[in-house]
């Protein structure tokens, strides 16, 4: 196997988030609505027989590793992993901060005074579209113009969940439906979303094109709703269904990128992707609960990027609520969501990935020795990710070590 040693252990400016346990359900309802966390492994430069191996290539770097769009810790940014292989970097995700983290980790040409900040990306794949997922997406895609300044790659391809179509059923049952914000169009998909970005920013866009020749965003990206006809339309309750085949997305070169759906219900639809390069695989989960659907697109990868849920936090915030309200509360929230004691002995070990990553950390101030629990019922290796700490791919077929 690669030569792998655990980094970052000292990501610490962890702590149990005192404030955690009077956080009332309303809180706790707006961090869910997206969350991950970290501390990372290196790998060596050589196999333990000596030999050289061809890896270097294809790396791990988590943007922002926090879960929930509720700011808990500002050594976390929100959730995105950017998978860079070679001079390619495809990005899953842009949670709060994440783009920031983006131009901090040097994968892309450096910075010149006209702004390339986007030189090196090619694909941008977003897993869902809560907020914590996506908050970043508008400015990136808002200043797409003044950061792609002598960019010559082909427009970046953007893939993500379509219009959903339905909207989710009302927890608990029996509430009263809140009243639905924009009725004639309630559940856009990432086109949909994207082409509203672009309506509601046209006021800037127009001014930049016609004073100082800002490229059009429009033209920079190529966005596409990941296909589900034929698979699934999402009901209310959103628990999609078991696949038998993973969902094609992008062959680009070396890298191929495959999705399947993942149970985040009622969120629908929630993708998972998957990465191979010649290095190795890296699939990266979203959010989920335990998904029998995701074990199979993790099937013998090598690096599972993974979300969790510390369920001590959830007993905290629930704790505040009484009994009656507290159980079915608890259960719908871990529901959506893969516990510390589920992702490696329920996922990653039925699963044979190789090594197991934490992110989406919820809460993402949590001491590190809780995520470490991950480990029991896990035979492979456990790291907590950390932001802008890469992580190196390679496959254990490869090396000879
Ligand atoms: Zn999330
Ligand atoms: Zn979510």
């Amino acid at each position: 196997m690669c030569d792998v040693t655990t980094g970052a252990e000292t990501t610490g400016t962890e702590t149990t988030g005192p404030e955690a346990a009077g956080t009332n359900r309303r809180r706790f309802l707006q961090i869910l609505g997206s969350t991950t966390a970290a501390s990372v492994l290196t790998t060596g430069t050589a196999s333990a027989s000596g030999k050289p191996r061809p890896h270097g290539r294809t790396r791990i770097i988590p943007l922002g590793t926090a879960g929930g769009p509720t700011i808990m810790n500002p050594a976390r940014a929100g959730t995105s992993t950017a998978i860079v292989y070679q001079d390619q970097v495809y990005l899953v995700d842009l949670g709060l901060g994440a783009y920031h983290r983006l131009v901090q980790s040097g994968i892309n040409p450096a910075l010149t005074p006209a702004g390339n900040t986007l030189g090196a990306v090619c694909g941008i794949f977003f897993t869902h579209l809560h907020s914590d997922h996506v908050a970043d997406w508008p400015g990136l895609y808002w200043t797409a113009g003044s950061n792609s300044i002598g960019r010559t790659a082909p427009p970046i391809q953007v893939w993500g969940p379509g219009p959903r179509q339905s909207l989710p059923r009302v927890f608990p049952p029996g509430r009263t439906a809140p009243p639905v914000i924009d009725p004639a169009d309630p559940t856009p998909g990432t086109t949909g979303m994207t082409t509203y970005l672009r309506q509601s920013f046209a006021a800037d866009l127009n001014d930049r094109a016609r004073d100082g020749s800002a490229p059009d965003p429009g033209g920079l990206f190529q966005i596409h709703d990941v296909g589900l006809a034929g698979i699934w339309t999402p009901d209310p309750g959103g628990i999609p269904p078991r696949l038998s085949t993973p969902i094609p997305v992008w062959r680009n070169g070396d890298v191929t990128v495959t999705a399947t759906l993942v149970d985040h219900h009622p969120t629908a639809p929630a993708l998972a992707y998957r990465f191979d390069t010649p290095d190795g695989s890296v699939v990266v989960s979203g959010d989920t609960t335990v998904s029998e659907n995701l074990i199979d697109l993790a099937r013998d990868t090598d690096y599972l990027v993974h979300e969790v849920i510390d369920p001590e936090f959830v007993d905290r915030v629930v704790g505040t609520l009484p009994p009656a309200q507290a159980a079915p509360l608890r259960a719908h929230l871990l529901g959506s969501h893969t516990t510390i004691e589920q992702v490696g002995a329920e996922v990653a070990e039925p699963a044979r990935a190789r090594n197991l990553v934490l992110t989406h950390l919820v809460p993402a101030d949590n001491p590190l020795e809780r995520w470490h629990l991950a480990q029991r019922g896990y035979s492979g290796r456990v790291a907590v990710a950390a932001d802008l700490e890469p992580i190196t791919v390679c496959s254990s077929e490869m090396g000879g070590g």
